[in-house]
């Protein structure tokens, strides 16, 4: 046992003591002594041919596509186990089932000389086919790793998706990390890296919510509410509301003419915070928050993935005006990309709120499909005529207000902007912004809804100009890639 023990500990460079104590105190008929170990080292041993030492051969994942997709797939711990991601939400499809050899033993479980031995054999986890679209994964990807450099942002996040089904066509967060490499030893960093941020963080919109804002005032409006406004109604063109005698205000001056004379169109696309205040206040507490529920805010989307936050909405009862104010133009409220995307994909695509999903079918080793996954349809947010006169209103942010840094001439592209300061501990982070743009095409019949956020960038850091033009970038990508006529 005293030279096994050296051997061993010598060859694959581990503490003589551990290994001694590993090989004597125990009461079970195998112990395990190194997992992974490489093929040379295991090829020095079997020299040495000890009596009962053996070698079992394990599995090393490797990804040929390094951080390809990454912080949506997930990783394992070392022995294959979902740790994050999709790896750990469909751990129990992917992982299978080990093989197993049981003897007949004796009272003290010595194995009986000609006994019965029988086999479980082992089965194979599931494959899964996903909803990712390689080619647009690819061009989401480059685009948020292009923002990095440009912004020194914190992180950048983009997410692309159907709005008619929920299916997620691309995901990415970045920095993000090769599978290849995954830096086990540092958990601080291994976290940071595999966060699916669109997921798992939350952050206050800001401008990106008044799209929630406008639906609910068009819808009210349709239906004859009277606390509604018309789509033709001028607002009041001062910069100031007093909302219980705290001030409210505009992000612009409104000096020389700026923000007069807006109706809601008008508002959206210069983003004017006062008008938002004026649809919050009228529409009222219960209606805004009947809206903002149906939406799905507050709560976890259902999507298949791993570590998903159900953002920040204040309880009903505790809400009062001010907040109210400030929640119509995306204040006081904290949500996660994912979330967002898929509320606004609701108000664009005639009013119909889809579960996002990422898995679109299960097959077992032999090719056989064992599950298919259909869309599934949470809830009729709003009626198509209010969906279809919020689209022209958005189509118009990008084709002559805020979003035109998306702008593709001869396509129908519709956005919306939103910068947000972040806060910290309760209070406004200076110089700290989320920039954010919201964007689909084509504004009549949307196939793509793309979400682009730019965490803390450096220098520049408006929603218009900083985010927009990513949205573009992929949007240009796909229309070349599937070849999309003007
Ligand atoms: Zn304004």
């Amino acid at each position: 046992m005293d030279k096994l023990s050296k051997t061993l500990s010598q060859i694959l460079e581990m503490d003589y003591n551990y290994v001694y104590n590993r090989l004597t105190t125990t009461i079970s008929s195998e112990v395990t002594i190194k997992k992974q170990v490489e093929k040379e080292k295991i090829n020095q041993l079997i020299e040495y041919n000890f009596d009962g030492v053996y070698y079992a051969r394990d599995n090393s994942r490797i990804y040929p596509y390094g951080d390809f997709l990454s912080s949506t797939l997930g990783f394992t711990s070392t022995d294959g186990k979902g740790q994050s991601g999709l790896e750990l939400y469909y751990d129990k499809y992917l992982s299978g089932t080990d093989g197993q050899i049981l003897y007949e033993t004796d009272i003290v479980g010595v194995e009986i000389d000609g006994g019965n031995a029988s086999y479980i054999k082992a089965t194979d986890g599931l494959n899964l086919k996903l909803t990712i679209d390689y080619d647009i994964q690819r061009l989401v990807e480059t685009a948020m790793s292009e923002a990095m450099q440009v912004h020194s942002a914190k992180s950048c996040q983009m997410l692309v998706l159907e709005p008619n089904t929920g299916e997620i066509l691309a995901m990415t967060t970045k920095p993000s990390y090769n599978l290849n490499e995954i830096p086990r030893d540092d958990l601080d960093t291994l976290n940071s890296l595999s966060r699916n941020r669109l997921v798992s963080d939350i952050f206050e919109p800001g401008s990106t919510f008044k799209i929630i804002t406008s639906c609910a005032n068009i819808e009210e409006y349709l239906k004859g509410n009277s606390k509604a406004y018309s789509p033709t109604h001028i607002f009041n063109s001062s910069r100031y509301r007093y909302v219980d005698g705290q001030r409210v205000k505009c992000w612009s001056n409104h000096q020389n003419g700026k923000h007069a004379n807006l109706n809601l169109s008008g508002a959206l696309n210069n983003s004017c915070n006062p008008i938002f205040v004026d649809i919050a206040m009228s529409l009222g507490k219960e209606t805004m928050y009947e809206y903002i529920e149906a939406f799905g805010f507050g709560k976890t989307t259902g999507v298949d993935i791993s570590g998903e936050a159900s953002g920040m909405l204040l309880p009903y009862f505790a809400v009062n005006n001010v907040e109210i104010a400030r929640i119509g133009f995306g204040q006081t409220i904290a949500v996660t990309g994912l979330q967002l995307a898929s509320a606004t994909a609701a108000a664009i695509n005639g009013g119909n709120l889809y579960t996002p999903y990422l898995v679109s079918e299960i097959y077992d080793n032999s090719g056989i499909l064992a599950q298919k996954i259909y869309p599934t349809l949470k809830g009729k947010v709003v009626s198509e005529k209010a969906s279809s006169i919020l689209s022209e209103m958005l189509e118009k942010v990008v084709s002559e207000g805020s979003g035109k840094h998306a702008y593709i001439e001869g396509y129908r592209v519709a956005g919306k902007t939103g910068t947000a300061q972040k806060y910290e501990n309760g209070v406004i982070a200076q110089g700290k912004y989320v920039s954010s743009f919201i964007g689909y095409f084509p504004a009549n019949n949307p196939k793509y809804l793309a979400l682009v956020i730019i965490d803390e960038p450096v220098g520049e850091y408006y929603g218009s100009t900083v985010a927009a033009p990513y949205a573009k970038q992929v949007f240009q990508g796909i229309i070349d890639l599937k070849n999309i006529k003007p």
